[in-house]
């Protein structure tokens, strides 16, 4: 039986924001945006638990990453121009300033760093990694970029005492 949907994503789902907000306009505080955050993650966890709420926030990272990388990145040649159009648009929207640590073209290995990055920069050290949501959301654009399944680990994250967030991604075997 075909799931009853009251909101498959669209981004005309986000509305006409200048019509509607004429004097607030696009921009609203980060904290708001954490607030949402950590309020669905609390209440997902005392329902669903720790690991199927990590799941969610994958996965919505994941369908996000992929959404973002059409409506913001599009066509691009190679890896370099990929990167350069992510770092643009992550920086505009104010996600984060990504950064590539390591490239190893040829293994498809890369440790990608995003600073400043929206989720969990500045937050408590809390011994583990926070950003499951972005972890999805990588692995979607590496997915975009080159057609192949990426697997992605936040290895560093401010929570764990790093003043940036980083990030392994390889190809999933
Ligand atoms: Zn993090």
């Amino acid at each position: 039986m075909p799931v009853e949907r009251r909101y498959p994503f669209s981004w005309r789902l986000l509305g006409d924001i200048p019509l509607g907000r004429p004097n607030l306009g696009v921009n609203t505080r980060l904290e708001v945006y954490r607030l949402m955050q950590f309020a669905l993650r609390d209440v997902l966890e005392r329902q669903v638990g720790i690991e199927q709420t990590d799941r969610i926030f994958y996965e919505a990272g994941y369908f996000a990453g992929n959404e973002f990388y059409r409506h913001f990145i599009g066509e691009v040649k190679d890896f370099h121009e990929f990167i350069r159009q992510a770092q643009i648009a992550l920086r505009d929207m104010g996600i984060g300033i990504l950064r590539v640590e390591k490239a190893d073209l040829e293994q498809s290995k890369f440790i990608l760093t995003v600073g400043e990055d929206l989720e969990c920069s500045g937050m408590p050290e809390l011994n583990y990694e926070v950003c499951v949501y972005d972890e999805g959301f990588i692995a979607a654009l590496m997915e975009s970029f080159s057609g192949n399944k990426f697997k992605v680990k936040e290895v560093d994250c401010w929570c764990t005492g790093e003043r940036v967030c980083r990030f392994s991604a390889e190809l999933e075997k």
